[in-house]
């Protein structure tokens, strides 16, 4: 499970610790999030910010519950659009894998 927030005033979840709702600014509710979802898009990075070396690839996945999260590849085995994959919190990062097939 990984930490998130809950806003009951517009209804968006998000992963992570906050305060207030990025989208209306208002109260938010801590939730426990499922840390599998499926992978939406991603991309490699070759342009990237300061501290962090170019050619890594972050992905953004669709949890459940509507729930979005942008993580890092961990780099393990081949993405596709669609696939399941799993988020897990690394320091101040979030990572992503491949769900290996049941
Ligand atoms: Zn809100």
């Amino acid at each position: 499970m990984i930490a998130g927030a809950w806003c009951p005033r517009c209804a968006h979840g998000f992963v992570g610790e906050r305060e207030r709702c990025p989208v209306c600014a208002g109260n938010v509710e801590p939730r426990t999030l499922n840390p599998e979802g499926i992978l939406e898009t991603y991309t490699t990075v070759h342009a990237p910010p300061h501290g962090f070396e170019a050619g890594f690839t972050v992905g953004v996945i669709l949890l459940a519950g509507g729930v979005r999260a942008a993580a890092h590849w961990t780099g393990q085995g081949v993405l596709a659009m669609g696939v399941r994959v799993s988020v897990r919190r690394e320091g101040d990062l979030l990572r992503f894998e491949l769900v290996p097939a049941a």
